[in-house]
C-alpha cells in the first residue's frame, strides 16, 4: 500500500483532535497529595503562520498550581512568590504524560539476562505452543517482573497502561492475580486497565467460565483473539466475547492479526453486534488490526468510516514491514488510534522500549508528519489524546480541572519533543512523582 498523500496526512491529523479521547482509568482516581506551584513551566500558547502555513509554535512561561492530584490553576509566571512548596521549572516544557494501550505486562523477561530469541516457527500456534510450557514457571516472577516493566514505562514518561494479561487453560486467571496486585500497589504513581486475553483461544479451549472469572477478578476489559485463525469459528467465537462484556458491562480489546479475508468479516460482524447493542457504542478497540494494511486506501477509508460509525478504536504498535498500517486514513475518518509498545523482552518479541513517544517518532517518519505542525499534532499518539494546541492553535491544554499527569522536558516545543525524544526531567501522575525529580525548590 502507497502512503498517503500529505494533505490526507494534514487532515488524519486534524481530524483526530476531536475523536480521541479516553474513559477515565479504572484505577487512577484521583488521589490527594500536598497542594504545590510548579513555577515557570513552558507551556505552548499558539502557532505561528507565515504563507506557507504553521511555522512555529508560541510558547510563554506560566506557574502552574496542583492541588488534589489536578490542575488548579495556571497563571503567567512572574508573580509574587506563592505560600507553601513550590518548584522552579527553569522553562522546562511541560506536556501531558503518556499513555501505553497495548502491552504485555504479564509475560516479560526484562530485567533478566539476555536471552537469545529464536526464530518463530509455526506463527501464532508455534509460539502458544511454547508458551504452553513457559507459563507455569513464569508465575512465580509475575508480580516482580511487571514492577520492572512499570518502573521503565514510567521513567520514559507513561503514567498510565492498558496491560493485556493471559487468561487461558494453563494458569487459568493466576496471571491476572498477580499482575491486578502488583498494579494495585503502584497507585497513585501509575494508572491501569486490564484486558482478560485468551491468548490461547476461547471457544475452541473452553476459557468462557475462566474469562467471567477473570472479569470478576478485576480486569477492566474483555479480550479476544482472532476468532477464524486461532479461535476456530467466527460466529461463535465473536459472540462469545460480546456476550461476556455485555454480562460484565464492560469494554473489548480484541487481539486481531488474521489476514483480510477474515480479520474484516471479524470487524463487520462486530460492527453488526454494536447496532444491534448500542451499549457497546465506542466500547471495542481491535489490538493490531493487520487486515488493514491489505485494502487499497478506498477500501481502508470504507472500513474506517464504518469503526468510526460503531465508535471503534484501534491499538497500534505502528509496525514496519512491507505493508503500512493505515493510520491516517483512520484518524481521518475518526477512528482514535492509540499506541503501545506490546512485548517488551519476551518470547514473543524483544524490541518493545516502553516508549511510545519512540511510537509517535516511527509513525511521523513513516507517514510523512515532518513539518512543525504535523510533528506537534502527533504527540497525540503518545498521549492517547491530549495536546496543548488544537490544530487550528487554540491552547487546550492544561486547563484547571485536568488531571495532573505531566511530563516536563527539556525541549522547546512538542514538535521538538516527539522529533528529538529528550529524556523525560519529571514525571508526575495525579500530581504524585512517579519518575524523575522535581526541579529544585523555588
Ligand atoms: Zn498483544
Amino acid at each position: 500500500m502507497t502512503l498517503p498523500p500529505a494533505d490526507l496526512s494534514r487532515r488524519a491529523l486534524m481530524g483526530v483532535a476531536a475523536a480521541a479521547t479516553l474513559a477515565p482509568a479504572a484505577s487512577a482516581a484521583a488521589t490527594a497529595s500536598d497542594a504545590y506551584v510548579l513555577r515557570n513551566v513552558r507551556l505552548e500558547t499558539g502557532y505561528d503562520h507565515d504563507a506557507d502555513g504553521v511555522s512555529g509554535t508560541k510558547t510563554a512561561l506560566f506557574d502552574v498550581r496542583i492541588a488534589g492530584g489536578r490542575i488548579a490553576a495556571v497563571t503567567p509566571a512572574g508573580g509574587p512568590k506563592p505560600a507553601g512548596r513550590a518548584y522552579d521549572a527553569g522553562g522546562l516544557l511541560m506536556l501531558p504524560a503518556f499513555r501505553d494501550m497495548h502491552i504485555h505486562l504479564d509475560k516479560t523477561f526484562y530485567g533478566d539476562p539476555w536471552r537469545p530469541p529464536r526464530l518463530k516457527k509455526n506463527g501464532i500456534p508455534g509460539q502458544i505452543a511454547i508458551e504452553q510450557r513457559l507459563l507455569p514457571g513464569m508465575l512465580p516472577g509475575v508480580e516482580a517482573h511487571a514492577d520492572r516493566l512499570v518502573n521503565l514505562l514510567q521513567s520514559k514518561g507513561a503514567t498510565f497502561a492498558r496491560s493485556q494479561c493471559n487468561v487461558d487453560p494453563v494458569v487459568g486467571i493466576q496471571n491476572l492475580v498477580r499482575l491486578k496486585r502488583a498494579l494495585d500497589r503502584r497507585d497513585p504513581t501509575f494508572g491501569h486497565e486490564i484486558v482478560a486475553f485468551p491468548q490461547h483461544g476461547l471457544v475452541s479451549v473452553h476459557l468462557e467460565q475462566t474469562m467471567r472469572e477473570a472479569m470478576a477478578a478485576g480486569a477492566t476489559h474483555v479480550g479476544g483473539i482472532d476468532p477464524t485463525a486461532v479461535d476456530g469459528g467466527l460466529e461463535r467465537s465473536v459472540d462469545t466475547v460480546l456476550q461476556i462484556a455485555l454480562d460484565a458491562k464492560a469494554p473489548i480489546d480484541m487481539h486481531l492479526h488474521e489476514p483480510a479475508e477474515t480479520g474484516i468479516a471479524a470487524i463487520k460482524r462486530i460492527a453488526a453486534r454494536v447496532e444491534q447493542e448500542p451499549s457497546l457504542k465506542g466500547r471495542v478497540t481491535f489490538s493490531h488490526c493487520f487486515c488493514l494494511m491489505s485494502l487499497d486506501d478506498a477500501e481502508a477509508a470504507d472500513m474506517a468510516s464504518l469503526m468510526a460509525h460503531a465508535g471503534m478504536s484501534v491499538a497500534s504498535t505502528v509496525p514496519m514491514g512491507r505493508k503500512v498500517m493505515p493510520i491516517p486514513i483512520l484518524l481521518a475518518k475518526g477512528v482514535p488510534v492509540y499506541m503501545g509498545t506490546d512485548t517488551v523482552v519476551d518470547f514473543w518479541g524483544v524490541f518493545g522500549q516502553c516508549d511510545v513517544l519512540l511510537k509517535a517518532w516511527i509513525a511521523c517518519q513513516m507517514y510523512g508528519w515532518s513539518d512543525e505542525f504535523g510533528l506537534s499534532q502527533a504527540l497525540r499518539l503518545a498521549t492517547g489524546g491530549p495536546v496543548p494546541l488544537s490544530p487550528t492553535g487554540e491552547q487546550l491544554w492544561p486547563r484547571p480541572g485536568d488531571p495532573a499527569d505531566v511530563v516536563l522536558v527539556r525541549t522547546s516545543c512538542a514538535a521538538e519533543t516527539v522529533a528529538r525524544m529528550p529524556p523525560r526531567e519529571t514525571v508526575l501522575h495525579r500530581g504524585v512523582l512517579a519518575a524523575g525529580a522535581f526541579p529544585r525548590a523555588a
